[in-house]
């Protein structure tokens, strides 16, 4: 990719679940994961304080680990807390947890990893690894501090999730949120500047801060009661910007095999939803960033039935220019 604008559009955008989408959840219940009942309350708990912002994301408990996109475990002998970022989680196989806990969520440091990791599910990065934190570390400090337990990391482990900077579009904003639910606690004598970190460590409140608030509402915002309705063979033409995403709903007129696609240069992600009791229900979805192709979907859709087709994009091209067409 020759343009670096695009690159860094794409990279900041890759993880970001389309708007509207229904995150089903499931916990393992037996096995080395099997999450007790305490904890999974308090996970439960975790997901009604994001959705509670006024995010358009969902999130549905489900019983059938096959069934969720987010898996989680629980495992104490492992012990340590992780999640797949984003849209990531779609690329752990099936059989194993997505986001995994390792310590008790039920006391006042747990409830904020129990909100973490759920950071990290709709797509939130570490906050420590922004860019403009300013944070120098003690680095051999934080790797001998890591190695003991409870985290028992390796040295690429301390370094993925504590010493490497992000990039300035994967991080949630221009400045650092030493409040966020995306910071860890350190322990004094890790951080090297800004020096009073140094002396005191720093212990984030591990609560939702104002700018997390922010952020999950500028990806995922409110979602519009109703949306404009997409008519066959009429092109939507849209004007978006890096990052924005428009929703249409689709009412086929007969029962046929349809195709919905994207035309311009722009990087988009496309998804096809069912309405089914006024629940989303995906369908099917394509991801043209990096490629020069257009996104496409071919789905059969059925007269009388309602769906809903969320366009991501990306990067918007040269021209500026994107146009949405079902046909
Ligand atoms: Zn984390």
């Amino acid at each position: 990719m020759a343009d670096p604008r695009r690159a860094a559009a794409i990279l900041g955008t890759q993880t970001k679940w389309v708007n509207g989408t229904v995150l089903h959840y499931s916990f393992f219940t037996a096995g080395h994961y099997a999450v007790p009942k305490k904890q999974a309350d308090a996970i439960r708990g975790a997901f009604a304080k994001w959705k509670a912002i006024g995010v358009g994301l969902g999130f549905q408990e489900v019983s059938q680990l096959s069934e969720a996109e987010v898996r989680i475990g629980y495992s104490t002998a492992d012990g340590s807390s992780a999640s797949a970022v984003g849209r990531d989680v779609l690329t752990v196989p099936l059989s194993e947890p997505t986001t995994v806990y390792g310590w008790d969520l039920t006391t006042p440091y747990g409830s904020g990893t129990a909100l973490h990791e759920i950071g990290h599910v709709i797509g939130m990065e570490h906050e420590h690894q922004n860019p403009f934190a300013g944070i120098k570390w003690h680095e051999q400090a934080v790797y001998d501090a890591l190695a003991k337990p409870p985290n028992s990391w390796d040295h690429d482990t301390t370094f993925h999730n504590i010493l490497e900077k992000l990039t300035a579009q994967q991080v949630q904003g221009s400045t650092w949120d030493p409040d966020s639910i995306m910071e860890y606690e350190f322990e004094p004598g890790l951080i090297d500047e800004p020096q009073q970190y140094d002396v005191n460590g720093l212990t984030p409140p591990g609560t939702l801060s104002a700018a997390d608030k922010q952020w999950a509402l500028k990806w995922y915002p409110p979602l519009q009661a109703s949306l404009t309705a997409l008519q066959p063979f009429q092109p939507a033409v849209l004007d978006l910007a890096a990052g924005q995403q428009v929703d249409f709903t689709i009412k086929p007129t007969s029962s046929r095999k349809y195709t919905i696609e994207t035309k311009g240069a722009s990087d988009t992600l496309l998804v096809l939803f069912e309405d089914i009791n006024g629940v989303p229900r995906y369908l099917s979805g394509d991801d043209d960033s990096g490629d020069d192709r257009n996104a496409k979907i071919t789905y059969k859709l059925f007269q009388g039935r309602t769906y809903t087709v969320r366009l991501r994009l990306f990067y918007p091209g040269a021209s500026g220019h994107t146009s949405l067409m079902y046909s």
